[in-house]
């Protein structure tokens, strides 16, 4: 745990969030300002800032992320109408919050414009 790192006091729960899902390697909370009806950040429990930052070791939880967005699309009702997962890696591509996670957005029509 990173003492100054927001997600980590989120995962520790020295601060409250809206947890949707947690086991050993990740935990998904809802965004605090929503970009859509379902906005959820799936988290590593790891501090890693970025995707710069991950190595080799990292790959059975960074997959992981994949099927729980998968599995939280479900419990959500828009695995069929469908959901962007989004990682956004360094202040230049609008990471805000340096502690590696992945958006999970739906619940509405997304234009396939990504910039
Ligand atoms: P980034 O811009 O780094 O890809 O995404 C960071 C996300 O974290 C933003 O969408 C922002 O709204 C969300 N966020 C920042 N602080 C908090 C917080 O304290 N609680 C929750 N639930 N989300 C947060
Ligand atoms: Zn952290």
């Amino acid at each position: 745990m990173k003492e100054d790192c927001i997600f980590c006091k989120i995962i520790a729960g020295k601060i409250p969030s809206q947890i949707v899902y947690k086991d050993d390697k990740v935990t998904a909370f809802k965004d605090i300002q929503p970009l859509a009806p379902v906005h959820i950040l799936i988290v590593l429990n790891q501090h890693i800032e970025s995707v710069n930052e991950a190595t080799i070791g990292d790959e059975t939880s960074l997959g992981h992320l994949f099927t729980i967005a998968r599995t939280i699309a479900e419990k959500e009702n828009i695995k069929q109408s469908g959901y962007r997962l989004v990682v956004n890696s360094g202040a230049g591509a609008g990471q805000t919050v340096f502690h590696l996670h992945m958006h999970l957005l739906g619940g509405k029509h997304i234009s396939n414009k990504l910039v």
